[in-house]
């Protein structure tokens, strides 16, 4: 294990009726920014719950903020903000509206002098961020209790992060309840997206870091039970434990002391930005894909991961690769596909693409090696066919 210092301030409010706690957190005549997206919190009595529990502040509202969530939509939100000089953010939705929202907190607060564009990929020094609370609906990113963002320009096909501890949200309520209205295809997104970041902290070389091995092979064994089980029906006990499990998948601790991978969700947000695919969607295509490329470099802890996670037993490379067959098997139960010919999408134009993008991006050394090149990057995505 390697030297690390590891610290998450936001304070975790689960289970039901926790949206109520946002009475506690935000004070009285508060102003309150509350931004969310296309209106599924309309429809499932989470916003009216919100509103309920802010009564007492004062509300603007800015919806509308899309999946992948677009810079030229957040920089109406940052117009709305520098007005109204909001003391608090609340962003309920998913991964992309909690994302969005960082992005907001950080840009109502910079110098309006400055290009907030710069914000993404960390390319500007952040002095503050208007404080944030999130009220998670959708159980997949982390995104309510981490400090990273994502954000997406279309028209330049740019999809770029930035992190910051500013952005970290000061709380967070996770009330599994309100995923009774997730459609099938964002509850197999979900926990696709979840399962892969823990694969993306696991799934490198052995490091000793024995604590992490077995919280990730926890999340992992638990996203590979209970995720059909959601798909199949009401099950509250199922849902509980994917939304904790997909809050710790990428709180921090997994990743901590050891190696980490990436390479396949920076593959993926390149598919994105090409092609417009749900996150998940290019996670599943290109997992498999890298994992038969790493073979060899990440044969051991495929190993493990086949024996603890998967309860294969067998040795060496083939049961490496039977690992990787239930991850595909597992990947197709939730409803997402591990092919892009399943999305009408040609591999060889896509690896082509890809490289592209890697390399005009600077994401030119990648995977906890820091070794896989753009054109191996291409040859993972054309195999993905
Ligand atoms: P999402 O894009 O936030 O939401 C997808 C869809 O699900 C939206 O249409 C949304 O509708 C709907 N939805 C959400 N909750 C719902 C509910 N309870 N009932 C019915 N519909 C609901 O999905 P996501 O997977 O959470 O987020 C994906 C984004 O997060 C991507 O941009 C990805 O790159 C990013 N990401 C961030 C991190 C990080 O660490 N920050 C990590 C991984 C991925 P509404 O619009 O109506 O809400
Ligand atoms: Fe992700």
């Amino acid at each position: 294990m390697t030297p690390f210092t590891f610290h998450n301030p936001t304070r975790l409010h689960f289970g039901a009726g926790q949206i109520a706690r946002l009475t506690d957190e935000i004070p009285a005549g508060s102003r309150v920014l509350l931004v969310y997206g296309g209106g599924s919190i309309k429809k499932n009595g989470v916003y009216d719950q919100i509103r309920t529990a802010l009564e007492q502040a004062e509300i603007t509202e800015f919806s509308g903020i899309e999946p992948n969530p677009e810079f030229d939509t957040l920089m109406k939100a940052v117009t709305v903000g520098r007005e109204f000089k909001p003391d608090w953010i609340i962003a309920a939705g998913g991964g992309s509206v909690s994302d969005g929202a960082k992005f907001i907190a950080a840009a109502i607060a910079l110098d309006p002098a400055l290009d907030p564009w710069l914000i993404v990929g960390n390319r500007i020094k952040l002095e503050s961020a208007v404080p944030l609370g999130v009220v998670l609906t959708l159980p997949a990113t982390g995104s309510e209790s981490n400090l990273a963002s994502v954000v997406t320009r279309s028209a330049t096909q740019d999809k770029l992060s930035f992190k910051n501890p500013l952005v970290f949200p000061r709380f967070a309520v996770l009330d599994p309840t309100v995923m009774a209205s997730l459609p099938p295809r964002q509850l197999g997104n979900g926990v696709v997206d979840a399962f892969v970041h823990t694969t993306e902290q696991y799934l490198t070389y052995p490091a000793e870091a024995r604590i992490q091995d077995r919280l990730a092979e926890g999340i992992l064994t638990t996203l590979a039970e209970l995720g059909p089980e959601l798909l199949d029906g009401v099950h509250e006990e199922a849902r509980a434990n994917v939304m904790w499990g997909a809050n710790q998948a990428l709180f921090g601790l997994v990743g901590v002391g050891q190696p980490q991978d990436w390479a396949t969700h920076a593959i993926g947000h390149e598919l994105t930005a090409i092609y417009g695919l749900d996150h998940a969607q290019t996670l599943a295509v290109t997992l498999p894909s890298l994992l038969r490329h790493c073979l060899a470099e990440k044969e051991d802890k495929l190993v493990q991961y086949a024996r603890r996670v998967w309860g294969l037993n067998g040795e060496g490379r083939e049961l490496a690769l039977a690992a990787i067959a239930s991850t595909v098997a597992f990947f197709e139960r939730m409803g997402v596909p591990v092919r892009l010919s399943a999305h009408g999408i040609d591999p060889q134009e896509a690896a082509k693409k890809v490289e592209e993008q890697l390399i005009r991006h600077g994401r030119t050394a990648l995977g906890e090696h820091g070794r896989l090149t753009p054109a191996d990057c291409a040859a993972i995505v054309a195999a993905a066919g």
